[in-house]
């Protein structure tokens, strides 16, 4: 289905703990379960996406450390997972050294982004490539932002909620203003809401004042559900279908397909 190549969407964050793994993860699931053919590409050292997707770090014999060097293809690095249509690019600690090593490198920035590309040549192309940044506005976020076509950018409801979400949409304007000229905002979403809490409300409302429509409708509820389902090695929309946690995510992808057919659209 895919002729112009695989839309790919960067689920970045500096802070830690904000949702984006939990996002990267049941999104991509949401959309392998519509049929398409999905991979997460996992670029955090601590790998919990390759953990939560229940690839097992003693299995991980492949990961994105070896794409970013250039020993190996990303369909020879991608693994499948107990998800039909969704696989996984996983992450090993070796990540932690990636700056120093390929730091000196003209193409450092790119190295996602050229090996993108150059499967999809081979046509081993996916529908859909997710990739799961590390809580940093490092290299490896900028191999994310480099290769993407769009940037989804998951927002705790907390006090602190849009500080440093400037210091992201900053490097989202060099990278666009470098390397990657058609780099969009696909949205922000925000994460962890608990209704029973003002603030958490008064966040929503000043970030919907401060970022508009860039802001998803869907907002993800605070679920014990999708706390649970990383230690099962599943998706939380494998885990339990029905909870409202994993509900939301099926909402959000709905909205993240909309966007994705506009901005292909535009
Ligand atoms: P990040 O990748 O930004 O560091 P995670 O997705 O790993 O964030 O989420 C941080 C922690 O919060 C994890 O333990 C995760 O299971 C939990 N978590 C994420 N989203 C929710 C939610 N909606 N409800 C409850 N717990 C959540
Ligand atoms: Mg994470």
């Amino acid at each position: 289905m895919n002729k112009t190549g695989p839309r790919i969407i960067t689920v970045a964050n500096q802070k830690g703990g904000v949702g984006k793994t939990t996002t990267a993860i049941n999104l991509a699931t949401a959309l392998a379960a519509i049929g398409e053919q999905v991979l997460i590409v996992d670029l955090d050292p601590q790998g919990n996406a390759s953990t939560g997707l229940g690839i097992d770090r003693r299995d991980r014999n492949v990961s994105s450390y070896d794409v970013l060097t250039g020993s190996l293809e990303i369909e020879d690095a991608a693994v499948a997972t107990a998800v039909p249509g969704l696989s996984i690019v996983p992450s090993t600690l070796d990540l932690l050294g990636i700056e120093m090593e390929i730091s000196s490198a003209p193409d450092r920035v790119l190295r996602l982004r050229n090996a993108v590309r150059a499967a999809s040549e081979r046509s081993q192309s996916f529908d859909y490539v997710l990739v799961d940044c590390p809580p940093s506005l490092n290299l490896l976020t900028l191999n994310a932002m480099a290769a993407a076509d769009s940037v989804l950018v998951p927002l705790q409801c907390e006090f602190f909620a849009l500080e440093g979400l400037s210091q992201l949409l900053e490097t989202v304007e060099q990278v666009r203003a470098s390397i990657n000229p058609a780099l969009e905002i696909q949205g922000i979403v925000l994460t962890m809401f608990d209704g029973r809490n003002n603030l958490a409300n008064q966040v929503v409302q000043d970030v919907r004042a401060h970022m508009g429509d860039k802001v998803y409708e869907t907002v993800i509820p605070r679920n014990v559900r999708i706390s649970e389902a990383p230690s099962y090695g599943k998706p939380a929309i494998l885990y339990d279908l029905k909870c409202s946690g994993s509900q939301a995510y099926l909402q959000l992808a709905s909205e993240v397909i909309r966007r994705e057919r506009h901005q292909r659209a535009a």
